[in-house]
């Protein structure tokens, strides 16, 4: 005869990024007792920092976006902790270098097209308006209806002609959600710049660990628990229904509501043993793309280098949009030319010591075998050295500490295959057809992160995935017949 163990846990959350951290946030103020289970020794996967001697870096959240006027701004007011999370706000929030010169993003759209007509004069009615476009207020009654069935390369032909404008468009939002215009849903691109460019610009104080910390924090003296080097290896089911996990050194916890914050793939092919509609869909989505990083120490003080801390995107020609995906060319004829850059310890001085500089330097890679970033990291790490030191000279011979993370490190870190920094790229064919929903199709399991944020806007980045948090939480109290006490909201 089996014997019923008593569910300890309302609900049990896998994984601590900050869509699972959330999410369990929202159940937490409503009286539920819940449990995080997180494979590493800290929580925030993609959000967490990095310790380096006497340096700190971020390991991929490098500034958040929407927090004054946006989701994640309202997320944080909810939960009553906007005031507990310090940051430094900067305003631009991204210097483009382009052949063309220097055009700063800011968040007032009128100084954006004013940097924009000045390289760009005759094109000055376009840019004005593609920006108020952009900006329009209620997007969801306004914006979204006229772009929600066309692409960013539709909405860009509209407004412009010009190929250079329409390029530094493109290189921006594949930088930001790692698609192409071509390919990429108009409403992901948009969002971006609402979130990132018109709300931009915000350094946690201490790194963007301090955000995961946080909510930690709010769930440890909430009274819920979180364990953290617990690695889920199985979701418990009886009946088509869940009804707990399995770490991978044994050890069971019950709970009726299980929510994944794992990447999609592991969740439905390896931590259920039954075969779900989703792994269908995911065999037709396609995920964003990872990235090659350099975080380095720098032994020089670069506040008076560069007149603002915005991060920087490099590029030294207008095919850009064309080959920044085209990482076989780049590894295998030596030929990098774009680069973004990111400067926390500009943000913060607590980042660094002595008054010295701590950098980050990004480009796109997709995902290869461990030999060959065992043979080629060194040779791509000073490939993009090398380029970094043509934007900022002296960087390279002050190099006093350097790490180098290739997707690989990426998939250890946070267990997203192929170390996908975004999700599911919002491919346009694609995601409009197969989405996967937050309430699952086993009953009890329900999903938050950037895996599943289709429903809405299908990209990652910190304020969609907060906001998955929340809809996951949203979901699970109607289902358990509690109340919802908060307003709609969005972009
Ligand atoms: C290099 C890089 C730079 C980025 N820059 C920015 C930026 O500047 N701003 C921005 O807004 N966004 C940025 N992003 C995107 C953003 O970080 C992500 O979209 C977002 O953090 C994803 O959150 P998530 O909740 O989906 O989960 P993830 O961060 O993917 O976390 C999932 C967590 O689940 C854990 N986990 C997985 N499987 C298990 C298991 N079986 N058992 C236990 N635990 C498990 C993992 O360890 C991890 O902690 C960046 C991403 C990268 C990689």
């Amino acid at each position: 005869m089996s014997v019923k163990v008593p569910n300890k846990y309302d609900a049990i959350i896998i994984g601590a990024g900050v869509g699972g951290l959330i999410c369990a946030c929202y159940l937490i103020k409503s009286g539920l007792k819940i449990l995080v289970l997180e494979q590493n020794d800290k929580p925030g996967g993609c959000c967490a920092s990095l310790e380096l001697g006497a340096y700190k870096f971020d390991i991929g959240v490098h500034y958040l976006g929407s927090l004054k006027k946006g989701i994640l701004g309202k997320i944080l007011d909810e939960l009553e902790i906007a005031n507990l999370l310090k940051v430094h706000q900067f305003d631009p929030v991204e210097r483009i270098i382009t052949p063309d010169g220097d055009i700063c993003l800011r968040s007032d759209p009128a100084l954006t097209i004013n940097e924009f007509r000045d390289k760009f004069p005759q094109q000055e009615k376009n840019i004005k308006r593609f920006f108020d476009f952009v900006s329009q207020k209620d997007f969801f009654l306004t914006v979204y209806p006229k772009i929600k069935k066309m692409t960013f390369r539709s909405v860009l032909d509209e407004f412009f002609e010009d190929k250079k404008i329409k390029a530094i468009l493109n290189a921006i939002s594949i930088w930001n959600i790692g698609a192409h215009a071509d390919k990429s849903l108009a409403l992901a691109c948009i969002a971006m710049f609402r979130e990132y460019v018109m709300d931009p610009g915000y350094y946690p104080y201490g790194g963007s660990q301090s955000y995961p910390n946080l909510l930690t924090q709010f769930i440890r003296t909430g009274g819920s628990d979180m364990k953290l080097n617990a690695r889920v290896a199985r979701i418990l089911n009886d009946n088509n229904s869940v009804c707990g996990v399995e770490l991978e050194n044994g050890e069971q916890y019950r709970a009726d509501v299980i929510v994944t914050n794992a990447d999609a793939h592991e969740t439905f092919s390896s931590l259920l043993n039954v075969k779900t509609d989703e792994l269908d869909k995911i065999n037709y989505l396609v995920r964003s793309p990872s990235m090659f990083v350099v975080y380095a120490g720098l032994n020089i003080d670069m506040q008076s280098a560069l007149d603002n801390p915005a991060n920087i995107l490099y590029f030294s020609d207008y095919n850009i949009d064309e080959t920044m995906f085209d990482t076989k060319r780049i590894f295998n004829k030596d030929d990098l030319r774009y680069l973004m850059m990111s400067f926390p310890s500009l943000h913060d001085p607590e980042q660094c010591y002595n008054s010295h500089t701590s950098v980050g330097l990004y480009i796109l890679a997709n995902y290869e075998s461990p030999e060959f970033w065992l043979n080629n990291k060194d040779r791509i790490a000073g490939l993009i050295v090398d380029l970094a030191n043509k934007i900022i000279p002296n960087l390279k011979n002050n190099i006093e500490k350097k790490f180098v993370a290739t997707p690989i490190t990426f998939e250890r870190f946070t267990l997203n295959t192929n170390g996908a920094c975004l999700g599911w790229l919002p491919d346009f064919e694609r995601t409009k057809l197969y989405k996967i929903k937050q309430r699952c199709s086993i009953k009890g399991l329900y999903a938050a992160g950037h895996w599943y944020t289709g429903e809405f806007v299908p990209s990652g980045g910190i304020p969609v995935v907060s906001f998955s948090g929340r809809r996951a939480a949203r979901i699970i109290l109607g289902d358990l017949g509690k109340q919802w006490k908060y307003k709609e909201i969005g972009l």
